[in-house]
């Protein structure tokens, strides 16, 4: 029907804009660890389409904070003070 065709294109239209500038997950997967160390070690922000993906998709989320909870471990870091980090990096896409 052509009234829902269209109305189903609005929606569409409007999703995507959420999750601009996209990234795909073997992309977000890829620039995982380096991005995580930059965070871990204080000295970079996550990039505005990986802040976005991971808000978007729980998987690349979920991978993010296991990773985290691993290198932290690894450095003698509280793992939760980690992914609290991670969070507030991810709230921050709204800037
Ligand atoms: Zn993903």
């Amino acid at each position: 029907m052509r009234t829902d065709d269209s109305w189903t294109h609005l929606v569409l239209d409007q999703l995507s804009d959420d999750f601009e500038p996209w990234m795909s997950c073997d992309e977000c997967f890829d620039r995982s660890d380096g991005i995580l160390e930059g965070i871990l070690a204080g000295e970079a922000s996550m990039p505005a389409a990986f802040r976005a993906h991971l808000a978007g998709c729980a998987a690349c989320r979920g991978e993010l904070e296991i990773l985290g909870d691993l290198a932290s471990i690894d450095r003698g870091m509280d793992p939760a003070l980690t992914r609290a980090r991670l969070d507030a990096e991810i709230a921050r896409r709204a800037q």
